[in-house]
C-alpha cells in the first residue's frame, strides 16, 4: 500500500493521528510521540499497524522497519509504502530481505523514473525465497538478533562518547583517571591472555579497596601466600564491595528484593556471608538490567543475567574456599596446583568484572554552597579519587546541583552519575595504622557498628550516634 498522507498544516489537521515520513524510517521507526500531526485521514489513508513493513520509496533506498507493538496510531506519507500480511509469513524474515544486498538488487530493477523511486506494483513481483520454518519461530529468532544488535551499536556508541570525555576535563589528574578507566574498558571489549595483565589493567583502572587486594595478590611472596590472597581476601573484597556499591543503587532506585532484605538483615545482626552478599548483588543486578537504558555503568550487563559467566564464575571461588573445611591442599605441590586454578578464576572474573573501570569511587574532603546560576544554591566540593593501587589519592574539583556532604564516599558512574554511597561505605582514620581506609559495614546494634577496612582488613568498633542513626535509616529502608 502507497502512503498518502502528509504533515498537518494549520487548516488541515487530523486530531489523533500522527505522520510517518521517509526520513522517519531508520534503523528502528521514530518513536510515536516524536512524529508530526498528520493531515487529515481520508478514503485512501493507510493506517500502519504493528507487525506492518514500512519502507521508504525514495533516496535512500534499502530503509525498511517493521512497526513494533504498542506503536500509536499513524498514517503513512506519500514517500513511504507499507507492507502488510496477507497470509501466515514472517514479516521478520520478509524485512531481513528486504535489508539484505540480494533484496536491495532487487529492488533497483524495480526503480522507475527519472527521479529513482520504488515502483509499488513492481515491488509485489519481487520473489522472496521461501522459507521452510515456521513464521513464529523465525520471528522470534529474528527479532531478537535485531534487538542485541542494537544493543551492541549502543554499547559501541557508549564507547565512542567515553573516548571523547577525555578531552572534555581541564584538569590532567581527571584527564589521567579516564585515560586509565579506557585501560579497564579495553579489558571488557578484548579478553587478556594472562592473569599478570588484568592484574595490570585491574590495578589502574578498578576502585582502590579492590586494586590494592589485587597487588597484594600480585606480590606475595610464596604460593601458599598467593592462594590465600585469591581465595580469601581477593573474594572477600570483591563481594563487600560489589554488595556497597549494589545496596546504594537499591536505595537511589527504590530496588526491593528478598535477597536483598535478608543481607540487610544479617549485616544487622551477625554481618553477611559472601553468599548473602552475592546473592543481593545479583537481585540489585537484574533489576537495573531489565532495559537497557537503566543500566547503571554495565552492573546490569555483567551480572544481570543468571547465566552470564561472571555469575557462573562469581560461584566457583567460594567453593575453593570452603574446601579450608576438608579437602584443603597440604603439600606444595598441591598447592601450586590449586593455585593454578584459582588464578584461572580469578583471571577470568577480572574480566567479567571490568565494568567497575566505570566506577569511580570518590570521598569528599570539603564541600561548601555556592552561588548557582539560578538563585539556588550548588555544591562545590573537592574530592579524592579513589582509584588504583596507589593511595596517595589525587584530589579533584566538582561541582554539583544536588546537596553534598562532607566526608562521605561517593561513586561517580560513568563520569556522570554522582551516587551517594554513604553509610554502605566510610572512609575513616584507622586505629590500628592510622592510614585513611575504606570501611563497609560488617554488622552493627543498638550500641555500636563493626566496621572493617576492605583494603586492609583493619576492624573498628564506632558508636558515634550520628553513624549508627545513618546505618539504621540505610539498612532499614532497604
Ligand atoms: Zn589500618
Amino acid at each position: 500500500m502507497s502512503g498518502r498522507n502528509r504533515v498537518a498544516k494549520e487548516t488541515d489537521r487530523d486530531p489523533d493521528l500522527r505522520v510517518i515520513r521517509a526520513e522517519d524510517v531508520g534503523v528502528e521507526l521514530r518513536p510515536w510521540a516524536d512524529l508530526p500531526y498528520s493531515t487529515r485521514r481520508r478514503k485512501s489513508s493507510v493506517e500502519v499497524a504493528p507487525g506492518d513493513i514500512v519502507g521508504s520509496i525514495s533516496r535512500p533506498y534499502g530503509r525498511w522497519v517493521l512497526v513494533p507493538d504498542g506503536y500509536g496510531r499513524a498514517l503513512a506519507s506519500d514517500h513511504t509504502v507499507v507492507l502488510r500480511k496477507q497470509r501466515d509469513v514472517s514479516m521478520w524474515y520478509i524485512l531481513s530481505f528486504l535489508r539484505s544486498e540480494r533484496g536491495k538488487r532487487w529492488i533497483e530493477s524495480t526503480f522507475r523514473g527519472t527521479v529513482p523511486r520504488i515502483a509499488r506494483d513492481e515491488l509485489a513481483l519481487i520473489p522472496v525465497p521461501d522459507c521452510p520454518i515456521e513464521s513464529i519461530e523465525i520471528d522470534m529468532i529474528l527479532r531478537d538478533y535485531e534487538s542485541e544488535l542494537i544493543r551492541l551499536e549502543s554499547e559501541v556508541g557508549q564507547l565512542r562518547s567515553r573516548l571523547s570525555a577525555i578531552h572534555d576535563t581541564e584538569s590532567p589528574v581527571e584527564t589521567a583517571a579516564n585515560v586509565d578507566s579506557l585501560y579497564g574498558i579495553v579489558a571488557s571489549v578484548r579478553s587478556v591472555g594472562s592473569l599478570e595483565d588484568s592484574l595490570r589493567i585491574a590495578e589502574n583502572a578498578f576502585p582502590y579497596p579492590i586494586a590494592r587486594t589485587l597487588r597484594a595478590i600480585d606480590r606475595s611472596p610464596s604460593p601458599r601466600a598467593k592462594y590465600h590472597e585469591i581465595v580469601h581476601e581477593g573474594l572477600e573484597t570483591v563481594s563487600t564491595t560489589l554488595a556497597s556499591l549494589c545496596a546504594a543503587v537499591a536505595r537511589d532506585h527504590s530496588i526491593s528484593g528478598r535477597a536483598i532484605k535478608s543481607w540487610a538483615d544479617s549485616v544487622r545482626r551477625n554481618g553477611a556471608t559472601i553468599g548473602s552478599q552475592f546473592a543481593m548483588a545479583l537481585e540489585v543486578a537484574s533489576s537495573v538490567s531489565n532495559d537497557l537504558q537503566s543500566d547503571i555503568g554495565g552492573l546490569g550487563q555483567a551480572f544481570g543475567d543468571a547465566n552470564s559467566p561472571a555469575v557462573a564464575l562469581f560461584g566457583s571461588l567460594p567453593e575453593e574456599r570452603n574446601r579450608i573445611h576438608g579437602d584443603y591442599p597440604k603439600s606444595d605441590f598441591q598447592f601450586r596446583q590449586r593455585l593454578g586454578e584459582a588464578e584461572g578464576i580469578l583471571r577470568e572474573l577480572l574480566d567479567s568484572l571490568s565494568f567497575l573501570a566505570r566506577w569511580e569511587i570518590r570521598y569528599s574532603e570539603s564541600i561548601e554552597p555556592i552561588e548557582g546560576d539560578n538563585g539556588k544554591p550548588d555544591f562545590y566540593g573537592t574530592f579524592r579519587i579513589l582509584r588504583g593501587d596507589n593511595s596517595d589519592w589525587d584530589l579533584v574539583e566538582q561541582i554539583s546541583s544536588s546537596p553534598l556532604y562532607r566526608g562521605r564516599a561517593y561513586a561517580l558512574v560513568d563520569g556522570h552519575i554522582l551516587l551517594d554511597l554513604h553509610p554502605y561505605l566510610v572512609v575513616r582514620d584507622c586505629p590500628v595504622c592510622g592510614a585513611l581506609e575504606v570501611y563497609y559495614p560488617n554488622s552493627f546494634g543498638e550500641g555500636e557498628a563493626n566496621l572493617k577496612s576492605i583494603d586492609r582488613g583493619h576492624p573498628q568498633v564506632c558508636s558515634d550516634d550520628g553513624i549508627l542513626r545513618q546505618l539504621r535509616s540505610a539498612f532499614t529502608s532497604l
